[in-house]
């Protein structure tokens, strides 16, 4: 398989509990390497762009006030199937039905406040890594 990069977002339910370091030895323990990385805040819109995917979807609003209520850490993590395996670790978007051992298992609030973000395919993982880093912060 090939080595990929994803991008990964530490939400603010989590970063309001101090999980970042616990949430990154898990993906770290799997093998992935953090390649970039900033806190920041985002805007309600900026919040808005990153997520238009979702913009007709009933919990749109409410996505975009939650991931702009509090700082955020945004990071790119490469790997082999670094996408897939960052959902893995991840584990499933409701945490109710995620796998044990998962970050979403383990600290995931609810289907909303649920800890991480992950991209969710190669192709968007491009976009989204460019949304937030230039070339130059990604060292590898
Ligand atoms: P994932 O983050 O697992 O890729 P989606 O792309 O489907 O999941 O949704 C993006 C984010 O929108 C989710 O991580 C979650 O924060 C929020 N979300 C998804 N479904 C719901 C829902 N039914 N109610 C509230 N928030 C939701
Ligand atoms: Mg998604």
């Amino acid at each position: 398989m090939a080595i990929e990069r994803t991008l990964s977002i530490i939400k603010p339910d989590a970063t309001r509990r101090n999980l970042t370091g616990k949430i990154n030895a898990k993906f770290e323990e799997a093998g992935l390497r953090i390649v970039a990385q900033k806190r920041i805040h985002l805007s309600k819109a900026q919040a808005g762009v990153f997520y238009a995917v979702h913009k007709d979807r009933p919990f749109y609003d409410e996505l975009c006030d939650f991931m702009a209520s509090e700082p955020v850490v945004v990071q790119v993590l490469e790997g082999e199937g670094a996408v897939m395996k960052n959902r893995e670790v991840m584990g499933a978007t409701n945490p109710a039905e995620a796998e044990a051992g998962t970050v979403r298992a383990e600290f995931a609030l609810s289907i909303g406040e649920n800890s991480v973000h992950g991209s969710d395919a190669p192709e968007t993982a491009a976009v989204e890594i460019a949304y937030f880093f230039s070339g130059l912060e990604l060292v590898g």
